[in-house]
């Protein structure tokens, strides 16, 4: 079968998830699914789907002050990254119990699920996106979740997939769970807006 895809993954990440360029993907022992280089899925390797990647040091967060972490699918195995650089937190840095890891598979399995069926662009986009934006489908409590559990290792947000019209029309975002204000987090590259109520973080 073979899925039309109709936006670039540079193009959805530019949307989703702040202009981040996450290209290749990684595998981790307990990840439930291999991944492939979508580039290679747009044609490039014929035998695409049998390829999975290593992840390269130039996309694992190096920072040296362990900052805040986010819980972001990002169409990758690992769905925790840095609030700063943007990149993979290894998992190994964080010392996570065998539940806490096993819980982050399931999430980041669904959650790279539904960002393909946006990214896909057809019958299932519309469904995908109310997924993705409402903060109160399945997706984003079971995330919620799993950001409680992972605020013992360091501070940890939800990163909340932004609306069109949040993106285009407001430029403080207000956090859908307790209506106030977001306020700007500052030590990130790109705009960055979080709720430390309610640990959510987007961008616009
Ligand atoms: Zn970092
Ligand atoms: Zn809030």
């Amino acid at each position: 079968m073979v899925l039309h895809l109709r936006r670039t993954e540079s193009e959805y990440n530019r949307r989703t998830h702040g202009g981040s360029n996450i290209s290749k993907m990684a595998k981790f022992p307990w990840s439930p699914f291999n991944r492939s280089d979508l580039d290679y899925w747009l044609g490039e390797d014929p035998y695409f789907q049998l390829r999975d990647w290593p992840d390269t040091e130039d996309e694992v967060c190096s920072c040296e002050d362990e900052p805040p972490i986010k819980l972001m699918a990002a169409l990758s195995s690992n769905p925790v990254h840095c609030m700063n650089c943007n990149l993979w937190v290894e998992p190994e840095t964080l010392g996570l119990s065998s539940e806490v890891t096993q819980a982050l598979a399931n999430w980041a399995a669904i959650a790279r699920a539904i960002e393909y069926l946006d990214l896909d662009s057809q019958e299932y986009e519309a469904f995908a996106i109310t997924e993705e934006e409402n903060i109160e489908s399945p997706l984003n409590r079971r995330g919620r979740d799993v950001v409680t559990l992972l605020q013992h290792t360091r501070p940890c947000y939800l990163w909340w997939h932004p609306c069109e019209e949040t993106r285009v029309n407001v430029p403080n975002p207000t956090c859908p769970i307790c209506d106030r204000p977001m306020i700007s987090y500052t030590k990130c590259f790109f705009p960055v807006w979080v709720c430390q109520l309610d640990w959510i973080a987007t961008t616009n």
